[in-house]
């Protein structure tokens, strides 16, 4: 069975869900199975429209195709209800790759996950535009991150019901300046600048993909800079989900971002930035690319 890959997109008729099929057709929920209005009431729908979706895209009515062609893709959760909630230093080589840049030759593994947030207006869509920030920051970087989106509610969860917890899984480029970052203390600063968390393209349901060992990397301008596997996380995904919802609850349509591996543009012999005409494509096995560019 081919994974379910779930759309926001929008046209002259506004924003909707849909699902995106091959040979570049939409399938538009709005008009197949109008309660599914926006990703958020997909997310909280019973679990029967997510079958009634599976049905109508193996045989989708003609009048609820579209040319993807016709349409804009929009961040799957276009703007999430809270900050998107993030994992700093999660793969044992980005912790490494982090601490030589501080004179640092023996990399302690962390004992809790690090946890921080980006504002949830910083989600773009795929292909927008993210700006160079000049003048503000002069190391913006990239970072190429699984995502796990919640589907139900919950608090104090334990590690082995905590993938029930998730409704899908997508793409997400945790954008970044990385002097504002350390200058603050505090990450917030450095890692919300506006536009700074373009995400999708779809949300694959979490019962279609197992995202436990997935390729993970990105490309710059066509070079390969990130290249792991989700395997190599510290603390996975029930990990952090377990970790996360101690004392505090987790909702429906919550946006969770795992972590990067190893390879950003500040840790290269000499550090990297990124400047206006710069492609990011980020591909993680099983869900597909997100893929961005450095505007002005
Ligand atoms: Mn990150």
């Amino acid at each position: 069975m081919a994974s379910l890959k779930l759309i926001t997109f929008s046209d002259a008729a506004g924003s909707r869900v849909g699902v995106l099929l091959d040979g570049g057709r939409v399938l538009d929920l709005a008009v197949a199975i109008p309660p599914a209005r926006d990703m958020l009431a997909l997310i909280e729908a019973p679990a029967g429209v997510l079958s009634a979706i599976r049905s109508l895209a193996a045989n989708p009515p003609a009048a609820a195709v579209l040319p993807l062609a016709s349409v804009t893709l929009e961040a799957p959760i276009p703007r999430p209800r809270r900050n998107v909630f993030c994992v700093g230093r999660n793969y044992m080589d980005h912790v490494a790759e982090g601490d030589r840049t501080r004179g640092i030759t023996t990399s302690e593994v962390p004992k809790f996950p690090q946890f921080f947030t980006k504002a949830p207006d910083t989600v773009i869509a795929p292909d927008a535009l993210v700006p160079s920030h000049t003048g503000i920051t002069q190391w913006l970087d990239y970072e190429v991150e699984l995502v796990a989106v919640i589907g139900t509610a919950g608090r104090d969860i334990p590690k082995d019901r905590a993938l029930d917890h998730v409704f899908g899984w997508t793409i997400a480029n945790d954008v970044t300046g990385r002097d504002l970052q350390r200058r603050h203390g505090q990450w917030f600063k450095g890692k919300s600048l506006d536009r700074s968390c373009p995400m999708g393209p779809v949300i694959i349901p979490a019962a279609d993909l197992d995202a436990s060992d997935l390729a993970i990397g990105l490309k710059l301008n066509g070079e390969q800079r990130q290249s792991s596997r989700t395997s190599k996380m510290i603390f996975d995904v029930k990990e952090i989900i377990h970790q996360l919802s101690a004392g505090f609850t987790l909702l429906p349509g919550d946006v969770i971002m795992t972590g990067t591996p190893e390879g950003v543009g500040y840790a290269m012999v000499p550090p990297q930035t990124m400047k206006t005409g710069d492609v990011m494509e980020l591909t993680i096995e099983g869900i597909g690319t997100l893929t961005n560019t450095i505007g002005d």
